[in-house]
């Protein structure tokens, strides 16, 4: 057995799937022949890595094979039809669909370029497995990049900062998206990563016995109850720290620097276990946030309890299921591997839940030049947001500076034209108000024959509510 073989048998794939791969494996390697990376290495010693990181994400058989297979298109003579014939369409198409969004920088401004960071971000609205082989193909790129030229390392990284990063949050994939960060600011700013990395092994030198006793004496509480438990700990990643000290905050401000993470098998255990938790250390009450109930839009879900812990420090408690935590993660991708049917809709599914989806197509539609639509996408899916509730308590997120003009549109377009009213937390705000986090949005509408004000435009935030004043002035001259 190879490695990749060993790897998917610990994971729990069957023969006849480790059995399929096998032949992705022969099948690349045979292509590869004789090509080597820039380490000297065999090539085919990449597209075994992409896979392994795939395998660790639980994805499919068919987007494994992909993944060994993502470069053969590209730079062997392999053809989509032969790809069709000795595997599968969905893996020919999966690999064809990698190999279109290659060839791209996003450090440039060239049209081309553009077109081609316009093909990647739209892509994960067509497959969305396409992106996750991508991110894989990058992760592996970026923990090899020191063979790279100074000049191509640090477009590789900014593009990985820019594009993949943001990417891998939105899918809710914080494991990759932690790991980019990191590397990428170690080729972007070398002297502050250092620093950054010096703080970070310091902090976890020192914190070391307190996560120790406390994953300790939370085990044995949880076991005493007979809730079956895995527990982790963590510090916030190297890029975390620095982002925080960059904005002039203190280490001892950061209320997610220590993580200890209790992984517990049902829901209800969750709250069980949360209860045992805040008996044992006093929670900081405004830092509670129940994300099982609220999944983030990324659909995160996790209980999160700031404690005073152990030595005074102050320590944050992630309680989820197993189910949540895989997802948490690698996002929703890590449901791949489940039963047939759920898998055939999972793409639809994705649309219904992941709120950016939807934003993304509206943009791709609207902007035909590329280079507005890149910046768009910058500006209102991969800048800040503000998370704000529905009355019925459903989360709606906007980008940073909207406004109730922008939640309007965002909930209907009817809802938009007809708004004359907007209350926030139960009062009356006009409409260029600034949304902020956690603000209860209600949007009075009249019954018929509103229309928006042209002033609006200005004062919505994201590019859809503006269209759609506009359009309605549009229809109503044509
Ligand atoms: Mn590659």
């Amino acid at each position: 057995m190879n490695p990749l073989e060993e790897f998917m048998y610990r994971q729990g794939y069957t023969k006849e799937e480790i059995e399929i791969v096998r032949k992705a494996y022969l099948y690349a390697e045979k292509m590869h022949d004789k090509q080597l990376r820039l380490s000297g290495e065999p090539y085919i010693i990449h597209p075994l890595n992409v896979a392994m990181i795939l395998v660790e994400m639980h994805v499919d058989v068919d987007t494994i094979c992909a993944g060994l297979l993502h470069d053969t298109l590209e730079d062997t003579k392999a053809t989509k039809l032969e790809l069709v014939s000795e595997f599968n369409i969905s893996v020919a198409n999966l690999v064809d669909g990698v190999t279109k969004l290659a060839k791209m920088n996003f450090s440039s401004v060239e049209a081309a370029n553009l077109a081609n960071i316009r093909k990647i971000i739209t892509g994960i609205t067509e497959d969305i497995r396409i992106i996750i082989i991508k991110l894989a193909d990058r992760l592996h790129n970026m923990r090899t990049l020191q063979y790279q030229k100074r000049e191509k390392q640090r477009e590789i990284a900014y593009e990985t900062m820019q594009l993949y990063a943001p990417l891998a949050h939105r899918i809710g994939a914080y494991h990759i998206k932690n790991e980019l960060e990191d590397l990428s600011l170690k080729y972007l700013k070398p002297e502050e990563y250092q620093k950054t990395l010096e703080q970070y092994v310091e902090i976890q030198e020192e914190s070391r016995p307190c996560l120790y006793e406390m994953l300790n004496k939370i085990h044995d509480a949880l076991n005493d109850q007979e809730i079956p438990n895995t527990i982790k700990t963590r510090i916030k990643n190297v890029y975390g720290i620095y982002k925080y000290e960059s904005q002039g905050k203190k280490i001892s401000e950061i209320h997610d620097l220590l993580v200890i993470k209790v992984i517990v098998e049902m829901v209800d255990e969750c709250y069980r276990a949360l209860g045992h938790i805040h008996r044992m250390y006093h929670p900081l009450n405004e830092r509670f946030k129940d994300y099982i109930c609220n999944p983030k839009t990324n659909l995160y879900q996790s209980l999160h309890t700031t404690v005073f812990g152990e030595d005074e420090r102050l320590v944050q408690a992630q309680i989820r299921t197993y189910d949540m935590n895989r997802i948490a993660s690698y996002g929703l991708v890590a449901y791949w591997d489940s039963k047939e049917e759920i898998r055939k809709n999972l793409q639809s599914k994705l649309r219904e839940k992941y709120q950016f989806l939807p934003s993304l197509v509206e943009l791709d539609k609207m902007f035909g030049d590329n280079k507005e639509f890149v910046t768009q996408v910058g500006h209102e899916l991969f800048s800040d947001s503000v998370f704000v509730y529905t009355t019925k308590g459903e989360v709606i997120e906007l980008p940073k500076g909207s406004t109730p003009i922008d939640f309007a549109y965002k909930i209907h377009t009817d809802v938009g034209n007809q708004m004359i009213r907007a209350i926030v937390n139960d009062e009356y705000v006009p409409f260029n108000y600034q949304l902020k986090d956690y603000d209860r949005v209600k949007i009075i509408t009249a019954n018929r024959n509103n229309k928006p004000d042209p002033i609006w435009e200005e004062w919505a935030k994201t590019s859809y509510a503006k269209k759609k004043v506009r359009d309605y002035y549009r229809k109503q001259n044509g």
